[in-house]
């Protein structure tokens, strides 16, 4: 499975703005800075169609990317990704926080075409609580998580399986989603990719 096309489509800053249609849909979350955007460009292989951020505490908006991949048979596989805006941003201030909660609660509630949700982690730390927060939520609204440690190139080898097993440690739940493994993912080298498209096809073809 690999992707023969993304084209930006959609921003949204509430749900009256949610794109129409009926393409199912996998969303990206994650702490901002975690490499979000550099791991949809990567996946995309198209440099700059998720912008890399750079500026905590600009706009939230949640960004649809539609794609298009092949399958091994030649035929085509179409899904919306869902790019959702950073939480954990250290110095946002409370109100800044509650809006990003009720922004995204509002997301996972009207979206009835979500079908996973990739919650991206860096690799070099343990998760921080609103990492473990937002996991919980997810799991506990019943959703499909995916966890992806990012940046997995700043590691030894050697560390990585080791980092992966202080991850899923560290949220600690037991149904890790969907085939309880993380995925090691490095946007530099392109290590995970393979097995993260292959958890996404297998996802929309279920
Ligand atoms: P976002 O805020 O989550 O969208 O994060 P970005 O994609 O903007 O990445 C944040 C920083 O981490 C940038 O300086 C990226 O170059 C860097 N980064 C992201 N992914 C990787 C990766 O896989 N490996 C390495 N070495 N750096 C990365």
């Amino acid at each position: 499975f690999n992707v023969v096309n993304a084209s930006y489509v959609a921003t949204a800053v509430n749900t009256s703005q949610y794109p129409e249609g009926d393409l199912q849909e996998i969303a990206f979350i994650g702490r901002s800075n975690v490499g979000k955007s550099s791991l949809i460009n990567s996946l995309c292989r198209r440099n700059g169609l998720a912008r890399t951020s750079g500026t905590p505490g600009k706009t939230q908006t949640i960004n649809y990317f539609r794609i298009t991949g092949k399958l091994p048979d030649d035929s085509r596989l179409e899904f919306m990704l869902v790019d959702l805006p950073g939480y954990g941003y250290a110095k946002r201030a409370q109100t800044s926080r509650a809006a990003w909660s009720k922004f995204i609660e509002e997301y996972w509630m009207t979206s009835t075409r979500l079908k996973l949700v990739c919650q991206l982690i860096d690799i070099r730390h343990p998760p921080m609580e609103s990492d473990i927060n937002v996991y919980r939520w997810l799991i506990e609204h019943g959703l499909t998580v995916q966890v992806v440690a990012t940046k997995a190139d700043k590691l030894a080898k050697s560390r990585i399986q080791q980092h992966v097993r202080t991850i899923s440690a560290g949220i600690s739940l037991p149904q890790l989603n969907p085939d309880g493994r993380i995925i090691a993912y490095s946007a530099v080298n392109s290590d995970g990719r393979n097995e993260l498209l292959d958890v996404i096809k297998n996802i929309l073809l279920k």
